[in-house]
């Protein structure tokens, strides 16, 4: 019999609301006791584990902090705002955040308003999935100049993150370079040249719209260390590009040496993203095609074989006027190819520099185990090394790759393990833990008040009504404070 069972056993008058326990007549009625779990980080690793644990047992109970008063992680700061449908997952997360056995509280930064050890006596077993919000650094000279940007503020700042509302970036240039190829840079480059009037129809920013509105970039060069045959975008994203309306590619031929050559031995995803590379970069495109490039104003690029090594500063050194790229050779074949410097070095003049290598998680307690060379949290299946009880999900997990499905997968996979280990008695669930009912009075010592989630659909709604007025799917609100007053009013 659970410590909890036993201690209220008898008791004349017992309620508790979120609990199933209640008490009539003087005599109280206990259920068994419920497993409390709690998830820290609500982006698709958080509602993906708690969607899965409820689906899988009957009785466990999850809470699921955040540190915004807004739900959703990425798929609401990051995942571009002309792609509306990948943002559709926002219902099943809804779906489970409303769940009887669910609960939502925002504008809760753990680590720093309560601590992992505090959840961790307060619920039988905590996951975290706070994701991966800081940015892997270039490491060259001149990175911190005024016209350098991480691929993560920029993308923040077009999508309405509180902290990322001052970027301001410099649009005032006529060339861009994002240094990276991967799928984030090809976002960024995309809503750099997308013609406004396509944008003007989504939930990004009103301050990021008229900016781009008022932008002088014309022409964005996609830098990659490594050849075509390693690109790390997708065809889906890659082919938006191409056909992306007003812009024409502008490629070096060069680059694609030998590369027709290996396509036959290509694995079909790479195959027809390396053809679809070649079309727009070698092919005699046709005649209706190469009429629409001649009409149109804005240009971009993939550059291959290139490394940043410095960042030019213009004469009174306060900003970004080029960046020096150092020219590399492929060292070996294929995906493990590794790019080795030859010596030679190419500038390229511009006033916007955007860093997209990659998001890197962060330490967010102490007493959590960190493996800062990978910067995730170590772990076996999800079960957090040597720490009983701890688990983690998503981009902390796996470092800051793959897409929401494959974060569905690694996060169905941490919440089998917690279940695994609650059926062959390795966690133990047999004493009842207080879970949010303790947490919450503790933050309230603190001064914090959470957000719960009929807040956060008070914050949906005008959301939702701010954008309508103006055509847009959703006008976000763009700082915390404002968030809290909608919620709580
Ligand atoms: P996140 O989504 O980052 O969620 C982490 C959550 O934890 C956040 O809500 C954060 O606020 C919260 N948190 C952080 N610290 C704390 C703390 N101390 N206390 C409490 N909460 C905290 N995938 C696709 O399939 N399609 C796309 O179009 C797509 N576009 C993308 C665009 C960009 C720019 C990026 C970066 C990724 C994109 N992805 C896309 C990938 C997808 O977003 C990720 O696979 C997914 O979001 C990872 O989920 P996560 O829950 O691990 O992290
Ligand atoms: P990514 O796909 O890992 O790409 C990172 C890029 O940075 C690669 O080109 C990589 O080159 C380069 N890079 C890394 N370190 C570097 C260094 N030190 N110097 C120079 N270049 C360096 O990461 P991402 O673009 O941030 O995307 C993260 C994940 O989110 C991906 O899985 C992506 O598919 C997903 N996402 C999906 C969508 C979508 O589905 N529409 C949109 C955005 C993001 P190397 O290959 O040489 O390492």
């Amino acid at each position: 019999m659970c410590a909890f069972k036993r201690l209220f056993t008898g008791v004349t008058l017992w309620t508790w609301r979120r609990s199933r326990w209640i008490s009539r007549h003087g005599k109280a009625v206990f259920s068994s006791c419920k497993p409390k779990v709690c998830v820290v980080g609500s982006g698709p690793a958080g509602f993906y584990t708690a969607q899965h644990l409820i689906k899988g047992r009957h009785d466990v109970e999850v809470d699921i902090y955040e540190r915004l008063p807004v739900p959703f992680g990425l798929v609401r700061f990051g995942v571009a705002p002309d792609h509306p449908e990948v943002k559709n997952v926002i219902n099943t997360f809804t779906q489970t955040a409303k769940h009887a056995r669910c609960n939502f509280y925002g504008n809760v930064d753990v680590g720093k308003d309560v601590s992992v050890q505090e959840l961790q006596q307060a619920y039988h077993a905590v996951i975290l999935s706070y994701g991966a919000e800081g940015n892997r650094r270039m490491g060259i000279p001149g990175e911190d100049l005024a016209g350098v940007y991480s691929a993560k503020d920029f993308v923040g700042w077009y999508n309405g993150l509180p902290s990322c509302r001052e970027l301001s970036p410099n649009l005032s240039c006529e060339t861009a370079v994002i240094l990276g190829q991967g799928n984030v840079a090809l976002d960024v480059a995309r809503i750099l040249l997308s013609p406004t009037d396509i944008l003007k129809n989504t939930d990004i920013t009103q301050p990021a719209l008229e900016a781009l509105m008022e932008s002088k970039v014309r022409r964005v060069l996609i830098v990659g260390r490594r050849g075509p045959l390693q690109i790390a975008c997708t065809i889906k994203e890659l082919r938006e590009m191409v056909t992306l309306p007003g812009t024409r590619p502008e490629m070096m031929p060069a680059d694609f040496e030998g590369v027709l050559e290996a396509l036959p031995d290509l694995p079909r995803p790479r195959k027809r993203l390396t053809e679809l590379m070649l079309k727009a970069a070698v092919k005699l495109p046709l005649e209706e095609e190469q009429e629409r490039r001649r009409k149109s104003s804005r240009s971009w690029g993939l550059r291959f074989f290139r490394s940043p090594v410095l960042v030019l500063p213009s004469p009174d050194g306060t900003r970004t006027a080029g960046i020096r790229l150092a020219v590399n050779k492929l060292q070996g074949s294929g995906e493990a190819a590794r790019a080795v410097l030859t010596g030679n070095v190419e500038d390229v003049t511009c006033g916007l520099v955007i860093s997209s290598i990659g998001y890197k998680s962060l330490l967010i307690d102490p007493s959590v185990p960190f493996d800062s060379g990978k910067a995730i949290v170590p772990n076996q299946m999800g079960r957090v090394q040597q720490s009983p009880g701890l688990y983690c999900s998503g981009w902390l997990k796996t470092g800051p790759t793959g897409v929401i499905a494959t974060t569905l997968n690694n996060s169905f996979d941490t919440a089998r393990s917690l279940m695994e280990d609650m059926d062959a008695g390795k966690l133990d669930t047999s004493a009842a833990k207080s879970g949010s009912q303790s947490i919450r009075k503790l933050l309230e010592t603190r001064g914090v008040k959470p957000v719960i989630f009929s807040d956060w659909e008070k914050i949906d709604d005008v959301e939702m009504r701010m954008g309508e007025s103006v055509g847009k799917p959703r006008e976000k609100l763009l700082t915390v404070e404002k968030m809290l007053q909608v919620a709580w009013e």
